[in-house]
């Protein structure tokens, strides 16, 4: 039993105590009334013994005195009273009185101390015999030991069998008490643990009663039930947790989930891979004090704007704010976490990855600034050219009206050449199906090749073309493939330095189900992180340098052709300094290439 358990008088421990005092006041006044009784006819007994010694001593006195003379009578009275207090300690004096009650002797115990007093004095008369005439009194003083010893005995035995009675009725009612009790513990023992949670404990009781074996059989019932219940409860939260986890986990933005006081409580895989943790990092720890990379506290200070909010705030309107982790930007919206029951518990920080948006963003708004500069230069140059040529036309000779009116139509062809690029992006991008004939790859290479003459030997370059023989015919839309390998062929000369060699490849790879062709140009050549963009819309390596002209879209329609329309792909090899390989591959047999590979990000 815990000792620290305050001991409170219940109804029962009541009872026991009243049937206890009870008892005791009963078993004293029995006790007392026996003792009295007892004393008293001690007492009475006592007396009856005087009367009959000093009754016996007045007739034997009486005897022993008739026929003798007075001194011979009182001589006889001493010696006999004196062997009378030798035999007898009970007697502390002996007395002879005569008729007058005047003292003739008195015999003192000489065994007796001095200070031993009669407890009682017994008197009887000395008559004579033959006239009944009063001769005197003997008195007999008894010292009452015996008495006293007696009752002491007494008092001691009955006050030994009160306590021994009173022990062993105190053992009785303490050991029923605790028999009845126990069952009764047992069964508060089973309900502690029941309410401590170990469902399915089981109580048992040796010798207990019909009906408590009945209640024992119930509680057992019970317990196992709800384990039942339990077990079921348990696995019904697990799958519902699982669940949940599932969900958070495969959210493809980051979740952070914070509790009141900025403790991160759950966070998914995304988040952890957007935030750069590595495994339980920052679960359990202050959101305030995660540092990015670079040593900065990302979140702290929107998260302090936010707490200032008062609730009705926080949950109209959510914190949106963007911060740069390890080179990515991640749009990151506070919002404030309620239960059921509208209480405020925390709140979940989502990370969106927003990099390629807001590059993609940054490349439109300087699409736009190029489109918007390529176009006015030619329109400039234009009008100057037509101004001139109306108004002074007259003055100039006939050769340089011819080389204003090639001026112009360069730059009507440059201008139509750009305006035929934003018309196909938006075509192209588009899911518009795409005509495709059975054409002759090596007779388009041929004839583009032919095509940019006039600008090789503007920019004083060679081209080198080097074609398989047996090419066979192939599905395409002539156009749209002519118009890619123009936009490979009109880069490599605008980035080849002068008096290089443009090389042109067209070969099969039947292994692979495929043709390929390839513009090699010994130009400025692309740096390995620009390579896998150089095709992306919008996408120009020069954004930042505004060296050569360009809206970014050329590379972007060949992928889009090639790879969108024509189930082919598109690849670069470039080395800076040293040169770019452009090209792309058509499949010769469409029928044998997977729907869903060449699918556009
Ligand atoms: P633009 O029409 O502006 O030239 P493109 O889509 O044709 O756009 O090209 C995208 C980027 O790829 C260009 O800005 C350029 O930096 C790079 N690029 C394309 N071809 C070459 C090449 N042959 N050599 C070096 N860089 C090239």
């Amino acid at each position: 039993m815990n000792s620290n358990k305050k001991i409170s008088f219940t109804t029962q421990n009541r009872l026991i105590i009243f049937g206890l005092v009870i008892s005791t006041l009963m078993i004293m006044a029995i006790a007392i009334f026996a003792t009295f009784n007892i004393q008293k006819n001690l007492d009475d007994s006592y007396q009856d013994f005087g009367q009959v010694i000093s009754k016996v001593l007045a007739i034997e006195s009486v005897e022993m005195t008739k026929d003798v003379s007075q001194d011979q009578a009182l001589k006889i009275l001493k010696s006999h009273t004196n062997s009378i207090l030798k035999s007898h300690q009970e007697i502390v004096f002996i007395e002879f009185r005569d008729s007058n009650g005047e003292l003739i002797y008195k015999a003192n115990n000489k065994k007796l101390s001095h200070s031993t007093k009669p407890s009682i004095s017994v008197s009887s008369p000395m008559t004579n015999a033959i006239d009944d005439s009063n001769m005197g009194s003997v008195v007999v003083g008894l010292s009452g030991a015996i008495t006293d010893k007696v009752s002491k005995t007494t008092r001691a035995s009955i006050l030994f069998v009160f306590v021994i009675v009173w022990l062993v009725f105190a053992f009785v009612i303490l050991i029923n008490t605790y028999l009845i009790t126990r069952e009764l513990r047992i069964l508060h023992d089973g309900v502690s643990k029941i309410s401590s949670g170990e469902f399915g404990y089981k109580i048992e009781g040796k010798d207990v009663s019909e009906e408590v074996q009945e209640l024992f059989n119930a509680f057992n019932d019970m317990s196992a039930r709800l384990n039942t219940y339990d077990e079921q409860n348990v696995e019904q939260l697990t799958l519902e947790r699982n669940k949940l986890e599932a969900v958070l986990m495969s959210i493809v933005n980051g979740v952070v989930v914070c509790d009141n006081n900025d403790n991160v409580v759950l966070l998914n895989n995304h988040a952890k891979e957007l935030l750069e943790l590595e495994g339980d990092q920052l679960l359990n720890t202050n959101i305030q004090q995660y540092v990015d990379t670079e040593g900065d506290y990302c979140f702290s200070e929107k998260i302090d704007e936010y707490k200032k909010l008062s609730l009705e705030e926080k949950s109209k309107k959510s914190i949106i704010f963007n911060v740069n982790i390890g080179g990515r930007i991640l749009k990151s919206i506070i919002s404030p976490m309620f239960t059921k029951n509208h209480d405020y518990v925390g709140y979940i920080i989502v990370l969106i990855d927003v990099t390629r948006e807001t590059e993609m963003d940054q490349m439109k708004s300087q699409f736009i600034s190029n489109v918007s500069h390529e176009l006015r230069t030619p329109v400039t140059v234009l009008r100057s050219y037509i101004d001139t040529l109306y108004n002074y036309g007259n003055e100039f000779d006939f050769d340089t009206q011819k080389e204003f009116i090639g001026t112009i139509n360069n730059e009507i062809i440059r201008l139509n050449r750009m305006v035929n690029d934003i018309l196909d992006f938006s075509r192209l991008d588009s899911n518009a199906k795409v005509d495709k004939n059975e054409n002759d790859l090596s007779q388009l290479v041929d004839a583009c090749v032919g095509q940019i003459q006039v600008l090789l030997k503007e920019h004083n370059l060679n081209i080198d073309v080097q074609k398989e023989n047996d090419i066979p015919l192939i599905k395409f839309n002539y156009d749209l493939i002519f118009r890619a390998l123009t936009n490979y062929l009109s880069n490599a000369i605008k980035y080849a330095p002068q008096n290089s060699t443009i090389t042109v490849k067209l070969y099969k790879e039947l292994d692979k189900n495929q043709l390929t062709v390839t513009v090699r140009d010994e130009g400025i050549g692309i740096a390995p992180e620009f390579q896998k963009k150089v095709f992306d819309r919008f996408y120009r390596v020069e954004n930042d340098t505004h060296t050569v002209k360009g809206t970014g879209l050329g590379l972007h329609l060949v992928k889009t052709t090639i790879e969108k329309h024509h189930k082919g792909n598109v690849f670069v090899n470039s080395q800076p300094n040293h040169g770019s390989t452009f090209g792309f591959s058509l499949p010769i047999d469409l029928t044998l290439v997977d729907s869903n590979d060449n699918e556009l990000v």
